[in-house]
Protein backbone atom coordinates (compact mmCIF):
# COMPACT_ATOMS: atom_id res chain seq x y z
CA UNK A 1 0.00 0.00 0.00
CA UNK A 2 2.76 2.52 -0.34
CA UNK A 3 2.09 3.46 -3.66
CA UNK A 4 -1.99 3.55 -2.62
CA UNK A 5 -3.99 6.02 -4.97
CA UNK A 6 -6.29 8.08 -3.90
CA UNK A 7 -9.49 9.09 -5.04
CA UNK A 8 -12.45 11.17 -3.42
CA UNK A 9 -14.07 10.31 -0.67
CA UNK A 10 -17.38 8.02 -1.48
CA UNK A 11 -19.58 6.86 1.95
CA UNK A 12 -21.26 4.03 -1.11
CA UNK A 13 -18.28 2.71 -1.91
CA UNK A 14 -16.29 2.63 1.85
CA UNK A 15 -19.53 0.60 3.00
CA UNK A 16 -19.45 -1.66 0.25
CA UNK A 17 -23.63 -0.83 -0.21
CA UNK A 18 -22.34 -1.05 -4.60
CA UNK A 19 -22.16 -4.57 -3.86
CA UNK A 20 -25.61 -5.00 -3.10
CA UNK A 21 -27.08 -2.80 -6.05
CA UNK A 22 -27.01 0.14 -4.04
CA UNK A 23 -26.22 3.78 -3.37
CA UNK A 24 -25.98 6.26 -0.31
CA UNK A 25 -28.44 8.91 -0.59
CA UNK A 26 -28.26 10.53 2.75
CA UNK A 27 -26.40 9.55 6.31
CA UNK A 28 -27.55 10.75 9.80
CA UNK A 29 -24.81 10.09 12.71
CA UNK A 30 -25.76 10.03 15.98
CA UNK A 31 -23.41 9.13 19.42
CA UNK A 32 -24.77 5.54 19.43
CA UNK A 33 -25.98 5.12 15.89
CA UNK A 34 -25.64 5.41 12.25
CA UNK A 35 -28.28 5.88 9.98
CA UNK A 36 -27.67 5.31 6.12
CA UNK A 37 -30.34 6.42 3.24
CA UNK A 38 -29.98 3.99 0.61
CA UNK A 39 -32.07 3.80 -2.46
CA UNK A 40 -31.76 1.18 -5.37
CA UNK A 41 -29.51 2.15 -8.38
CA UNK A 42 -31.26 -0.44 -11.11
CA UNK A 43 -34.71 -0.03 -11.96
CA UNK A 44 -36.97 -3.32 -11.13
CA UNK A 45 -39.99 -2.82 -13.37
CA UNK A 46 -40.27 -5.69 -15.35
CA UNK A 47 -42.94 -8.76 -13.74
CA UNK A 48 -42.11 -11.80 -12.22
CA UNK A 49 -45.27 -13.27 -13.07
CA UNK A 50 -46.04 -12.01 -17.07
CA UNK A 51 -42.55 -10.12 -18.42
CA UNK A 52 -44.88 -7.11 -18.89
CA UNK A 53 -43.54 -3.55 -17.90
CA UNK A 54 -45.02 -1.99 -14.36
CA UNK A 55 -45.55 1.66 -14.06
CA UNK A 56 -44.49 2.78 -10.56
CA UNK A 57 -46.86 2.98 -7.55
CA UNK A 58 -45.12 3.93 -4.85
CA UNK A 59 -41.71 3.86 -2.91
CA UNK A 60 -41.73 2.12 0.49
CA UNK A 61 -38.69 2.07 2.92
CA UNK A 62 -37.34 -0.31 4.57
CA UNK A 63 -34.89 -0.19 7.87
CA UNK A 64 -32.52 -2.68 7.54
CA UNK A 65 -29.77 -3.49 10.77
CA UNK A 66 -27.00 -5.55 9.57
CA UNK A 67 -24.81 -3.60 7.28
CA UNK A 68 -21.30 -4.46 9.48
CA UNK A 69 -19.14 -1.66 10.37
CA UNK A 70 -18.17 -2.33 14.35
CA UNK A 71 -20.53 0.74 15.41
CA UNK A 72 -24.03 0.33 15.05
CA UNK A 73 -25.33 1.90 11.60
CA UNK A 74 -28.89 1.47 10.48
CA UNK A 75 -29.90 1.57 6.87
CA UNK A 76 -32.96 3.00 5.44
CA UNK A 77 -33.93 2.10 1.84
CA UNK A 78 -35.86 3.20 -1.04
CA UNK A 79 -37.70 0.79 -2.97
CA UNK A 80 -39.97 1.64 -5.59
CA UNK A 81 -43.10 -0.72 -5.81
CA UNK A 82 -44.10 -0.94 -9.26
CA UNK A 83 -47.63 -2.07 -10.75
CA UNK A 84 -47.49 -4.66 -13.72
CA UNK A 85 -49.48 -3.02 -16.83
CA UNK A 86 -50.58 -6.95 -17.71
CA UNK A 87 -51.42 -8.68 -14.52
CA UNK A 88 -51.34 -6.19 -11.71
CA UNK A 89 -49.52 -8.20 -10.22
CA UNK A 90 -47.29 -5.37 -7.50
ZN1 LIG B 1 -47.52 -9.07 -14.80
Amino acid sequence: MSHATFVGPDLTTFTRLDELGLLVTGQHVELERAVLACRVVEPDQWCRRCGCEGLVRDTVTRRLAHEPLGWRPTLIVTVRRYRCSGCGHV
